[in-house]
């Protein structure tokens, strides 16, 4: 008879896997501007979020908790550098709508729960799985999911602000399976980020899945994930779990 493996952790990256913002980061900064009197482009504070975010990610890794920020004053930063990247450089007048994002980024109307998450959670746990998130992100993180009425599916929440290591740290993924008492063998992991989430679950020996969009998928990707792996939606996933039990990878 064929042995039959049986998953009994899923592992849950968060931001454009479950939910997504619903208007672009640009649209968010530039409308709270507006409310504080300020007119800015909002292409332009896309573009400059983009490059701000990307700058203080290499000089201070996992919101700089090493060197001694907090993932607010992290935030913080990122908007002040936004704007004056965007041409705003009067610091004093953007503190204000820094410290409104920060607050309305932890706010459920914010976001927006994808096509099919909920729906997917609730038949995961029918069937008996046990749920984590593990998800590159602040202590936020819990009240969104509360706010949006996802927190009830998880037995716990480990961001990288709390463990400490961000994706694709192999760190993270180990305290997840620690915490859940299970081997990665039995586990799999779910997210959309190839490299954080595909390749860093699988490093430490979980099963991955890939929630990929409509867009033609990247060559190098392409050739490395089997068919099987990818989910063009969450609906997608049970029957690959199904799939993934009776043939193991
Ligand atoms: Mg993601």
């Amino acid at each position: 008879m064929a042995h039959r493996l049986q998953i009994r952790l899923l592992t849950w990256d968060v931001k454009d896997t479950l939910l997504r913002l619903r208007h672009p980061v640009g649209e968010e900064y530039a409308s709270k501007a507006r409310a504080h009197g300020l007119e800015v482009e909002a292409a332009s504070l896309g573009q400059a979020f983009r490059q701000a975010y990307r700058a203080q990610s290499l000089s201070f890794p996992n919101y700089g908790l090493s060197q001694g920020l907090t993932s607010r004053r992290w935030w913080v930063d990122v908007v002040l550098q936004t704007f004056y990247l965007a041409g705003v450089r009067d610091a004093q007048a953007v503190t204000p709508i820094a410290e409104q994002l920060y607050e309305d980024f932890s706010k459920p109307f914010t976001w927006q729960v994808l096509e099919g998450a909920e729906a997917t959670l609730r038949e995961c746990r029918k069937r008996g799985l046990r749920l984590a998130v593990v998800s590159n992100f602040d202590r936020r993180l819990e009240d969104i999911l509360m706010g949006l009425g996802l927190r009830e599916y998880f037995d716990f929440v480990l961001t990288s602000e709390a463990s400490g290591w961000p994706k694709p740290d192999p760190r993270i993924f180990r305290e997840a399976l620690r915490l859940a008492q299970v081997e990665p063998a039995v586990a799999a992991h779910i997210g959309d980020s190839y490299p954080c989430d595909y390749k860093g679950a699988r490093a430490v020996g979980m099963h991955s899945f890939l929630v990929v969009n409509p867009e033609p998928l990247d060559a190098a990707i392409k050739d490395s994930v089997s068919q099987e792996c990818l989910l063009p939606s969450l609906s997608h996933l049970l029957p690959a779990l199904d799939h993934l039990e009776v043939s193991p990878l």
